[in-house]
């Protein structure tokens, strides 16, 4: 999906522009954490989505996007990513990974966040809050002067070493821009020490998909569902983030997520781990 092409460093501008359409994304997900409960259906907080993409003057990110049906990837349980949003309601106890992407002023954004519906299994909430921290533990790695690998090796190292979870591999995040995806890929495992060297203008996206039990997922008969083989759950966190001299920029916003799901009896808060 990605192939090999040339990196494109941003411009202070073209920063602010992916900015602008990832705080589009936030929003939508924001209504998603208002409206997220068991009895709702993907294609219900699809539409949702859309409408807040729409009112904005965005294009939905992902709609017709290689030929994907939908506005949101709307993954729950044992789907890893790129589910497609159905009549199927959620159900209490589900893990409902949402991703969004939106096209504004010729520039995408792309975020994405696991919900955790009801009564959610424990061992299932420690799988999300690992896979969450771990996504912050790979933005302290965007700065200048450390390497792609950098950014892998600290979403492996906590899942796989200090947790016994498995990265999925033939899955990546990616340069962000006037292409949804662009160079370079973002693997969530690696080496310290090798890879590109970061530096000021990169902007990429950063997506943990961490699976609770085996790393190995296989495509649904739909085309499009990707699952764990063995059909244990997995989460899915992602920022876009712009590379900074000495911090990260983080363009997706998650602050309205979490405020949503504070204020919405049927989800369940994800709490960092030190
Ligand atoms: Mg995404
Ligand atoms: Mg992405």
């Amino acid at each position: 999906m990605h192939g090999i092409s040339m990196i494109q460093y941003k411009s202070a501008e073209a920063i602010e522009k992916v900015r602008r359409s990832c705080l589009i994304v936030s929003d939508a997900l924001t209504r998603v954490a208002e409206l997220l409960k068991p009895g709702v259906s993907g294609i219900e907080i699809d539409s949702a989505a859309e409408e807040v993409i729409r009112d904005h003057g965005a294009i939905p990110g992902f709609k017709g996007y290689n030929g994907f049906p939908s506005t949101l990837c709307v993954s729950v349980n044992e789907a890893v990513v790129h589910g497609i949003p159905s009549q199927d309601v959620f159900e209490d106890g589900d893990i409902v990974s949402v991703d969004c992407g939106s096209l504004f002023d010729g520039y995408y954004g792309d975020a994405a966040y696991t919900f955790a519906i009801g009564d959610v299994e424990k061992e299932v909430m420690q799988l999300l809050e690992v896979t969450k921290t771990s996504l912050y533990r790979a933005i302290d790695q965007a700065i200048e002067g450390q390497r792609l690998g950098d950014i892998g090796y600290a979403v492996q190292s906590f899942c796989e070493r200090d947790y016994p979870y498995s990265v999925v591999r033939e899955l990546v995040g990616h340069g962000i821009g006037e292409k949804l995806h662009e160079a370079p890929e973002v693997p969530n495992y690696g080496k310290r020490g090798r890879g590109i060297k970061l530096k000021e203008g990169l902007v990429i996206a950063i997506e943990p998909m961490v699976n609770l039990g085996r790393k190995h997922v296989a495509q649904a008969k739909d085309g499009w569902t990707i699952r764990t083989k063995d059909r244990k759950a997995s989460a899915h966190y992602e920022h876009s983030v712009a590379v900074g001299k000495l911090k990260a920029d983080i363009l997706s916003d998650h602050s309205g997520i979490e405020e949503a799901i504070k204020n919405n009896a049927n989800l369940k808060e994800i709490s960092l781990k030190n």
